[in-house]
């Protein structure tokens, strides 16, 4: 135990070793860039320095201050690119010169700071500070030149907020910090800032651990094909099933998709898990078919990641052929945000897709989501009502409503519909009044392991 302890105190030391020397090399080659070019280092624009030499500079700040409290503030204008198209290119400089006249201010009266024009609308300030209400009225005072611009937009900008916590810190972190601060409040009205805070750091922990564990836990199998039954509500009878994704992490026990697919979006491994989970999904079902079963189909989820790969198409006519399974046995679950990307292109892929017998289901109908507008455009087979749609049918009347004309309607589209989510003997029986017979709810099954699904087949 004390030598795996003493292995594991040299592995760090050595890889702090290493990451102090890339750090030094780095600060090296920004030093000798920011010597090098003074007055290329600035934004012609507005005189400051561009983000590298802010980073040389404001590091050399904090390492020969190092007791000093840091605060670096970042801002971004929301839809900067509409202010330039509505109200011309010269009025956006104008308000950019304007902006940067505060953090040049800034720059001169308080103690320690300096501030950076990034890139077009972005821009930042490294300073010390004693009290967080200092912070705030910085960025009220930068606030007030832009509300007071003479300018025909609205225009909305967003500051997030980093601070040192004790250590000196290390100023692209702060950075990266208070630009996830920024996003988290970005294009929203009645939020001008936002501290990076626990919630913050927890989260960000929570995605490089995913980002850092994904690709073992692809090779070593630990996502696993779950299934969830849909039923004919009428008869009780399973007409067939959603492949759905769960991580068994050898540490965590289960993690629910909600948790890890946010994180696997934001990189693009989305796209390699959805293929994995779609060949697990043609092998169960060609395994079933050779041995003589008739399979129910089995829909599988498609992230609107695909969108921007455009083998998708090819790879899931590949795996039905590879497999001898039908399309039809594989439904294909989509959300309108997938067409937001390529609309055209996202419409072609589908119709190749249908046209090799593949049927298209729209998921999460009603939840913003998935719109009128797609039913409008779009020949989808099935349309799958949202749980969020439903929830409240028992008590509001209203609700019942909107549910009743929205099957009708679907019902004279000539789509397919199922609700999901469903959960209670009331809802079933209004659905079915409704005539709605599809149905997938809690009331009927819980997703499970896929070998347990196919024993209930
Ligand atoms: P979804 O496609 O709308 O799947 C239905 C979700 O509703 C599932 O959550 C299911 O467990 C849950 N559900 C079903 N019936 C009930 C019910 O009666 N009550 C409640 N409260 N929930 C119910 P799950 O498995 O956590 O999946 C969440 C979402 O993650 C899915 O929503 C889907 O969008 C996504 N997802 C899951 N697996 C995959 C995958 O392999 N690839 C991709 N791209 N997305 C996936
Ligand atoms: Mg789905
Ligand atoms: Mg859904």
């Amino acid at each position: 135990m004390e030598n795996q302890n003493r292995q594991t105190d040299v592995i760090n030391r050595s890889k702090q070793n290493t990451e102090a020397g890339k750090q030094e090399l780095y600060m090296y080659s920004l030093r000798k860039m920011a010597e090098d070019n003074v007055e290329k280092n600035k934004s012609p624009l507005t005189q400051l320095q561009n983000l590298r030499s802010f980073f040389y500079t404001g590091g050399e700040i904090i390492r020969q201050h190092p007791t000093e409290q840091y605060a670096l503030i970042a801002m971004d204008i929301a839809q900067f690119k509409a202010v330039n198209e509505f109200c011309g290119r010269d009025a956006g400089d104008a308000l950019l010169a304007a902006i940067a006249g505060v953090f040049r201010k800034l720059d001169t009266e308080r103690p320690l700071t300096i501030s950076s024009h990034a890139r077009a609308d972005v821009f930042a300030l490294l300073t010390t500070y004693q009290e967080e209400q200092e912070l705030i009225d910085i960025v009220m005072q930068i606030k007030k030149v832009i509300d007071d611009f003479p300018i025909d937009c609205k225009v909305l900008p967003a500051f997030g907020i980093a601070t040192s916590q004790g250590e000196p810190p290390a100023i692209s972190y702060l950075k990266d910090c208070a630009t996830m601060a920024l996003n988290t409040i970005k294009g929203k009205f009645y939020a001008s800032y936002a501290f990076f805070d626990e919630k913050m750091r927890r989260q960000q922990m929570l995605e490089k651990q995913i980002e850092n564990n994904i690709v073992t836990a692809l090779q070593n199998g630990q996502f696993a094909l779950y299934i969830q039954p849909k039923v004919d509500m009428a008869t009780g009878e399973i007409v067939g099933g959603e492949a759905l994704v769960r991580w068994v992490d050898p540490e965590h026990g289960v993690i629910s998709p909600g948790d890890f697919l946010p994180v696997l979006e934001k990189n693009g491994f989305v796209i390699d898990l959805d293929v994995y989970m779609w060949e697990q999904v043609f092998k169960m079902q060609s395994e079933l078919l050779s041995q003589g079963r008739r399979p129910v189909p089995v829909s599988v989820n498609v992230s609107r990641v695909h969108a921007f790969d455009k083998s998708f198409c090819d790879t899931l006519c590949r795996l039905s052929q590879r497999y001898q399974v039908d399309p039809s046995y594989v439904p294909l679950e989509l959300t309108e945000s997938a067409f937001l990307w390529d609309e055209q292109g996202m419409y072609r892929q589908l119709e190749i897709l249908q046209s090799r017998g593949f049927t298209a289901s729209m998921d999460d109908f009603g939840t913003g989501y998935s719109t009128m507008n797609m039913l409008k455009n779009q020949s989808m087979d099935e349309v799958k009502v949202d749980q969020a749609f439903i929830r409240d049918l028992e008590t509001n009347e209203k609700s019942r409503v909107v549910i009743r004309h929205t099957i009708r309607m679907l019902q004279e589209l000539g789509t397919d519909i199922i609700v999901e989510g469903v959960e209670t003997e009331e809802q079933k029986k209004f659905l079915l009044e409704c005539g709605c017979k599809a149905a997938q709810g809690y009331l009927f099954y819980k997703p499970m392991p896929w070998q347990e699904f196919v024993s209930l087949l």
